[in-house]
């Protein structure tokens, strides 16, 4: 959890460093990037120590530097191949969003689908049986999967990738299912996120207002 915290920050120090370049500056230093992201200077230091990330208590920073350092941290400066099964409306959606995954250097390779009538070899990301699920998987050195199959085929779809020595998947069905020592699975329940966002606002609103 630790690690996947620090994570979300190093795309914060990004995100913030990308602007701050953009408007020109070259260096920053660790009081300036807590303050714009509201975290603690010596948290960010400690961020920084942890992935190797080096500066002067005089000079801070150099922003082009810890750039390309978060870049290769987050593995941005080699194309993560990743792979998608189940090629239904929200899969096909993801298919279809290839240009906003290449900025981040992440690409849908293949789309995977039990029904015949969804396979397309042809397609710009092609689209093949589940039964070339395990070759291609080896044959094209995949760790990533993306899981947008009906929660009934969650599982047992999952089950598979694990078995194919898939590190990292992101499950988009409504079951929740854990990671292990092998594979870490992200649950995102969109239905969920929605209610929670929901009852958040509702709360909000029924605070008394000043
Ligand atoms: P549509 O009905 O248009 O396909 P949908 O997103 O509502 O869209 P779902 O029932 O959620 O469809 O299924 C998503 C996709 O997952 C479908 O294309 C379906 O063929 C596929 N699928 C279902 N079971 C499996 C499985 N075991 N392995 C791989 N793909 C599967």
């Amino acid at each position: 959890m630790d690690r996947q915290d620090r994570i979300k920050r190093l795309l914060n120090y990004k995100n913030l460093l990308y602007q701050l370049q953009n408007l020109g500056f070259v260096k920053v230093f660790s009081d300036n990037i807590a303050d714009a992201l509201g975290v603690s200077s010596s948290l960010v230091r400690k961020d920084f120590a942890i992935f190797g990330i080096a500066g002067s208590q005089k000079g801070g920073y150099e922003i082009a530097s810890i750039l390309a350092k978060i870049n290769n941290i987050l593995g941005k400066n080699q194309v993560q191949k990743v792979i998608l099964i189940g090629v239904g409306r929200l899969g096909t959606a993801f298919l279809q969003y290839g240009k906003g995954f290449t900025d981040e250097g992440i690409k849908i390779v293949a789309g995977f689908d039990i029904d015949p009538g969804k396979i397309d070899e042809k397609a710009a990301v092609p689209i093949y049986p589940m039964s070339n699920l395990a070759d291609f998987i080896r044959d094209n050195d995949i760790k990533f999967a993306i899981v947008t199959v009906p929660e009934s085929a969650s599982r047992q779809v999952i089950d598979i990738l694990k078995a194919e020595k898939i590190q990292g998947i992101l499950n988009f069905t409504s079951l929740k299912i854990k990671s292990t020592d092998e594979t870490i699975i992200n649950n995102v329940n969109i239905e969920h996120e929605l209610a929670r966002l929901i009852y958040n606002v509702n709360q909000k609103n029924k605070e008394p207002h000043d």
